[in-house]
């Protein structure tokens, strides 16, 4: 039997419902069941595809082509299950759907409600597909008492009284506020928050509450009393020093323990966290640390480069040292005076990350010219390795007027409107009038490498799938050109004609890939590249 366990969350937003749900997910992992994570989210958006980053933060995208939200990226660092498209759904979604149902004339003249149309299309999804996992954990985006999320909400309560008794679990995640001016913890927002819960049906069974300093006993005992939850269930979750310490933290509280309880589990195989206690071990004593600088257009929200973050950090668990982030705004190296080596400096890599649209393109230009003159490592990534593309054709290979069609018309199109591809069989077709949302090169993709390149060395292999989101390409007609002037194009898709990875074989590192490889990176499985990446920034460390 499946079993449900639904993550809310209270009192503010931002408490890190999607790393506690990721937590969670691995705890049962580690007790040997099969879990699966799913993110609901109440906003009208149909997915988070056209959000902007600095709004909504990193867009994920899983093997299957979805453009989810960024928890289902800490669901898979987790737990290493691949999250899929019938992982995230959202309001907007469900309305899509259902308003296509009523146009079609499928409900057969009845009125389309929220209650029990929307409800049902949530229960469904919730439902779906979920096949012999053990645990499915949902968890509701945004916080209690929003207006949008009251179907979804609507919808758990029903399907805990359609399941099977103990078939469903309630977490909710407070916060409890520390009032330095009164020296107090104060437990009334969460009091409140629950309050707003059970007014529409839902008893929460656990409450996994945020705080930064230990929550006295107590105060425990009174969350408890006014919450109408069992002491033991309410559980402390300070601040980590590192989130892959999260699930250690939350085990010594007894989390995944309280959750069987209210399961009637009794007899549960005790967990098996070696490899958390490997991890945590390696990020307290790392041998050294390494300085990587992001220039990039979203630094000024971090939430915009998540997988990328994480898998920097993943990289230095492999060379066993610390990664420290210097962030650099690109669009400060966009004017002609712009002094790269005043920011860049000391570094000891350089990441150029994805993005769209012109602000910061030239600063990237830049950047990567620097990189690669000063020979220091550099790994460009989608956009990063399209801008590296425009400034090998402009400053290596003289290709006058070289550009990307992303904005302006240049005159040698290095970067140019994908308007052709092969997905499997299908022919994918696009245009400059086709709709933004969802009609970008999305998803796993295979790529072929170039024998005895530095690429085919580091993943151990010719062949690799890689997940993608973009819109332009690299133009494969001036392949020749740059490969003549020193750029290798060291990976292609498998009819050739898609440029999937450059290289400067003559360059202690410096690779450019279209593809995002920081979506496939996990602590225990650190990707090859970063690995590679982090370790040639190692190197660099020692010569600086
Ligand atoms: N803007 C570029 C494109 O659409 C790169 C996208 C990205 O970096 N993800 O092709």
């Amino acid at each position: 039997m499946t079993r449900y366990i639904f993550i809310t969350g209270g009192v503010v937003s931002s408490l890190g419902k999607g790393i506690a749900s990721a937590a969670l997910g691995a705890l049962l992992q580690a007790r040997g069941y099969k879990v699966r994570l799913r993110k609901l989210d109440p906003y009208l958006n149909v997915d988070p595809g056209t959000m902007s980053p600095y709004q909504h933060g990193e867009v994920f995208v899983t093997d299957d082509g979805a453009e989810s939200d960024l928890d289902l990226g800490h669901y898979e660092r987790f737990t290493g299950v691949s999250a899929e498209q019938s992982d995230n759904i959202t309001t907007g979604r469900i309305y899509q759907n259902i308003i296509n149902k009523e146009r079609r004339g499928d409900y057969l003249g009845a009125t389309v409600q929220v209650i029990p149309h929307v409800t049902n299309a949530i229960k469904d999804f919730v439902l779906s597909d979920a096949g012999d996992v053990d645990f499915v954990l949902c968890e509701i985006g945004g916080t209690v008492g929003d207006i949008e999320g009251l179907p979804f909400f609507e919808a758990i309560r029903q399907l805990n009284q359609e399941l099977e008794p103990l078939q469903a679990v309630f977490v909710h995640l407070t916060l409890l506020p520390f009032i330095s001016t009164a020296g107090e913890m104060k437990t009334k927002p969460t009091q409140h928050s629950v309050k707003e819960l059970r007014s529409i049906g839902i008893q929460p069974n656990i409450l996994l509450c945020r705080s930064e300093r230990p929550i006295p006993e107590g105060e425990r005992r009174k969350i408890g009393l006014f919450c109408n939850v069992r002491q033991d269930s309410v559980i402390e979750a300070l601040d980590s020093e590192h989130i892959y310490e999260v699930p250690l933290d939350y085990h010594r509280r007894g989390l995944d323990k309280e959750v069987l309880k209210h399961f009637g589990i009794n007899n549960a195989p005790e967990p098996d966290l070696s490899r958390w206690h490997d991890i945590s071990d390696s990020l307290r004593t790392p041998d050294g640390s390494v300085e990587i600088a992001i220039v990039g257009k979203y630094v000024s929200l971090p939430d915009a480069y998540k997988s990328l973050i994480e898998a920097l950090h993943h990289g230095g668990l492999a060379n066993q040292v610390k990664v420290k982030i210097r962030w650099v705004q690109s669009e400060e190296f966009d004017s002609d005076d712009a002094d790269l080596e005043a920011k860049l400096r000391g570094a000891h890599a350089i990441m150029l990350p994805g993005g769209f649209g012109e602000r910061g393109a030239t600063g990237k230009i830049r950047t990567a010219q620097y990189a690669r003159e000063k020979k220091i490592p550099c790994f460009g990534i989608c956009y990063g390795m399209q801008m590296a593309v425009v400034e090998a054709a402009r400053n290596m290979a003289q290709i006058d007027g070289a550009g990307t069609s992303e904005f302006g018309a240049p005159k040698a199109k290095i970067v140019g409107l994908m308007e052709e591809w092969t997905k499997g069989n299908a022919k994918e077709v696009r245009s400059e009038s086709t709709d933004l949302g969802g009609t970008l090169r999305l998803g796993s993709y295979t790529a072929l490498l170039k024998k005895g390149s530095r690429v085919a060395e580091i993943y151990g292999s010719e062949s690799i799938e890689e997940r993608h989101r973009h819109r332009y390409e690299v133009n494969i007609d001036f392949k020749e050109q740059l490969e003549e002037a020193g750029l290798s194009f060291s990976g292609l898709s498998p009819d050739g004609k898609l440029p999937e990875i450059v290289e400067i074989p003559d360059h202690p590192w410096y690779i450019g890939v279209q593809y995002h490889p920081e979506l496939k990176s996990r602590p225990f499985e650190p990707h090859p590249l970063f690995s590679s990446f982090i370790g040639a920034a190692k190197v660099q460390s020692r010569l600086v």
